[in-house]
């Protein structure tokens, strides 16, 4: 970590200011209302003094992919900026749902019973109800979370009538290399069979393409943080 270049406030500001106008020209080619999009910048392996320079431009939505390393950046900021907005958007192991539910305001990465339970017994606990999206492998990797295309409903209907979950809607990660086209109409066409009015898909390099598809969050972090200098 030694050689993480330090934030570069001006870079983040102006990276945020092109990324909002990308995505405000991407709602107007699809017919679109820019209202509908939020922008979740996500600042996985960068310092809270980049997530600092970013609120102090007005974004307050954030995106995290390791529970830990959320719990150890997020609450001091958001004692500063009490409209921030967390959204834990990696693989999450059972026994971090609790910590999950302690610091986010949403969980992208819900995928399977014993997580849907733990979820719902830390909410119990926690007396906190973060907004939930079901994370769906469009792509059937096995390295990826997500539940199997063909089980998204049945899970879909455990949550709801099992664990009590309020599932608000979907995300996906499409493989890489692979036009992620297809795989943003697939969750399109999901939720909207199953009436979930929120879509978490588009990344720095197909965001655009997932706002034509219908996407109402678009989870952004290289074009606005910069590299990352270790993997996340
Ligand atoms: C890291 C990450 C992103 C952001 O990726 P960029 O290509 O840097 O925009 C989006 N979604 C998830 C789930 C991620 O882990």
């Amino acid at each position: 970590m030694t050689d993480l270049p330090l934030p570069d406030p001006a870079a983040i500001a102006a990276n945020l200011a092109r990324i909002k106008a990308r995505i405000a020209e991407a709602c107007a080619g699809a017919g679109r209302d820019p209202a509908e999009v939020t922008l979740v910048a996500v600042s996985k392996t960068h310092p809270a003094e980049a997530v600092r320079a970013a609120l102090a431009v007005g974004q307050a939505v954030f995106g995290e992919n390791r529970v830990q390393e959320a719990a150890g950046k997020f609450p001091g900021l958001r004692a500063e900026h009490p409209a921030l907005r967390l959204h834990i958007i990696g693989g999450l192991q059972t026994n971090k749902a609790r910590d999950a539910v302690r610091v986010a305001d949403v969980i992208e990465s819900l995928d399977r019973p014993r997580l849907a339970q733990a979820i719902a017994e830390a909410i119990g606990k926690e007396g906190r109800t973060p907004d939930l999206l079901v994370q769906v492998n469009t792509g059937a990797e096995p390295q990826k979370s997500g539940v199997a295309r063909a089980e998204a409903s049945t899970f879909l209907r455990e949550c709801r009538e099992e664990h009590g979950l309020a599932v608000s809607g979907l995300m996906c990660i499409p493989p890489e290399g692979e036009d992620p086209v297809p795989h943003f109409h697939f969750l399109a066409e999901l939720a909207a069979k199953e009436g979930l009015s929120t879509l978490s898909m588009g990344m720095s390099g197909d965001f655009e393409a997932a706002i034509a598809c219908g996407a109402t969050q678009v989870r952004v972090g290289s074009a606005i943080f910069g590299a990352r200098s270790y993997p996340a």
